[in-house]
C-alpha cells in the first residue's frame, strides 16, 4: 500500500519518528539532568510514577523540580528515555476530551456520578469540565501512562560525563550526610536550593556545594548567583566544582566571595581536588583558640582573635571600635580566621555574629 502512495518518500518522511535523541555530551551538560541521576545514584528515587491531578489529568512530581514548570516533567522524562536513561512501562489509562484534551471529564447521565479516570467507559455519556464538549464512549481519548524506571545500563553508559556521582561518593566517603538537591532557609526566611548540601554528622553545621558543566570556561554569573544565596543562607562553607574551569575574573571574583572553587579537567580524578577543599567530617577542623594558637598567629590576625575570644560572641563592628581598625578590615580577618577553622560564623537576623568555637 505504501509502494502505491504517490508520495512514498514524503510519506515516510512524516511518519517518521521524530529525532529526539540528543547527543549524550549536550544531554549530560545539563545539570537538572545531572541532579535528577543524583536521586537515583542517591538511592532516593527509582522509579517515577504518575499521580492524578484535578488540572493536569496527572503528573510526575517526583521530576517536577528539575523542569521549570510542572507541565514540562512528562517531556523531560520522556527525552531521558529517548536516552535510555529511563525505561517506561504503562501504568494505567486515562480519558481526556477528544476535542481539547482536557483531562477533566466526568461521566453524566449515568446511574452514580463517577469520576471517568478509571477508563472503564460504560457505555455512558461524559462531559468535558473545560469546553463542555458531550463525549460519547467512542469519542472519549483513552491515553495510556506510564511509569518510569531509572536504567542502571544506561546511567553505567554515561557514567564517565557524571559529574554528580564523584562528587556524591566522594562527601559520602567523606562521612557527609548529603541532601541533593539541598535546601537552606537563608536569614530572610528565603528558602535556597543548592545542588548539594553536606552536613556534618549531627547537623551542627553545612558545606554547601554548587556545580557547572560547560564545553568552555565558566564565567562570573555562576560565581554571583551562588554568592547570592551563600550571602543569605550563610552555609559554613561554600564551594563551587566547575568542569572545566572558571574564567580568570570569576576565579577572583569566586575568591572575594569567599566562595571555594574546585575546576576538573577530567572527572576521574576530580577527588583529587575535591580533597585539598573538603576534609572528613570529622577532620574538618575547628581549631582551638588557646593561648599556644594565638601566638602563633600573625599580628593583624591576633589582635581580631583576642578580642573574639574575650566576648565570646561578637561582631565585626563591635571589633572595630575596640581595636579602631576599619570595620571592613576587621570583618576580612574574621572571615580569614573563619576560614582557618578557629572561628565560628552565623547570621541572626541582620547581624553576622562571630565566636570561638568550643
Ligand atoms: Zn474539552
Amino acid at each position: 500500500m505504501v509502494n502505491n502512495h504517490p508520495d512514498t518518500e514524503g510519506y515516510l518522511r512524516l511518519t517518521r519518528r521524530k529525532p529526539t535523541k540528543r547527543k549524550s555530551q549536550d544531554l549530560i551538560m545539563d545539570r537538572h539532568i545531572q541532579l535528577f541521576i543524583g536521586k537515583f545514584l542517591n538511592g532516593e528515587l527509582e522509579t517515577i510514577n504518575p499521580v492524578l491531578d484535578s488540572k493536569l489529568g496527572y503528573r510526575y512530581q517526583d521530576a517536577e523540580p528539575f523542569v521549570d514548570d510542572p507541565t514540562e516533567a512528562e517531556a523531560f522524562l520522556l527525552m531521558l528515555h529517548e536516552n535510555s536513561l529511563l525505561t517506561s512501562e504503562p501504568c494505567g489509562i486515562i480519558a481526556c476530551c477528544s476535542k481539547c484534551g482536557s483531562y477533566s471529564v466526568d461521566e453524566v447521565l449515568g446511574e452514580k456520578r463517577k469520576p471517568s479516570r478509571n477508563g472503564s467507559a460504560s457505555g455512558n455519556s461524559w462531559r468535558c469540565l473545560r469546553c463542555g464538549e458531550l463525549l460519547q464512549e467512542d469519542t472519549l481519548t483513552l491515553r495510556p501512562v506510564f511509569s518510569y524506571r531509572f536504567s542502571r545500563e544506561g546511567i553505567d553508559g554515561v557514567s564517565d560525563q557524571l559529574l554528580v556521582r564523584p562528587l556524591l561518593e566522594f562527601l559520602r566517603d567523606r562521612g557527609y550526610r548529603i541532601e541533593s538537591p539541598g535546601t537552606l532557609v537563608g536569614a530572610s526566611e528565603v528558602d535556597h536550593t543548592f545542588d548539594i548540601t553536606a552536613y556534618s554528622k549531627k547537623d551542627e553545621w553545612v558545606v554547601a556545594l554548587d556545580f557547572v558543566i560547560s564545553d568552555g570556561p565558566v564565567g562570573e554569573e555562576n560565581v554571583i548567583s551562588m554568592f547570592a544565596k551563600v550571602f543569605d543562607a550563610n552555609p559554613l562553607r561554600s564551594i563551587l566544582v566547575v568542569f572545566p574551569e572558571l574564567t580568570e575574573k570569576a576565579k577572583k571574583l569566586a575568591d572575594q566571595y569567599e566562595i571555594d572553587v574546585v575546576e576538573t579537567h577530567n572527572l576521574d580524578i576530580i577527588w583529587k581536588n575535591l580533597r585539598r577543599v573538603i576534609p572528613p567530617v570529622d577532620e574538618f577542623s575547628f581549631e582551638t583558640l588557646d593561648v599556644m594558637t594565638l601566638l602563633s598567629l600573625p599580628d593583624h590576625l591576633r589582635k581580631t582573635a583576642s578580642v573574639v575570644c574575650e566576648k565570646g560572641r561578637t561582631t565585626a563592628d563591635e571589633i572595630s571600635q575596640i581595636t579602631k581598625r576599619a570595620r571592613a578590615v576587621e570583618s576580612g580577618y574574621l572571615n580569614q580566621l573563619v576560614r582557618m577553622g578557629y572561628l565560628k560564623k552565623e547570621r541572626k537576623g541582620r547581624l553576622v555574629l562571630f565566636s570561638v568555637i568550643s
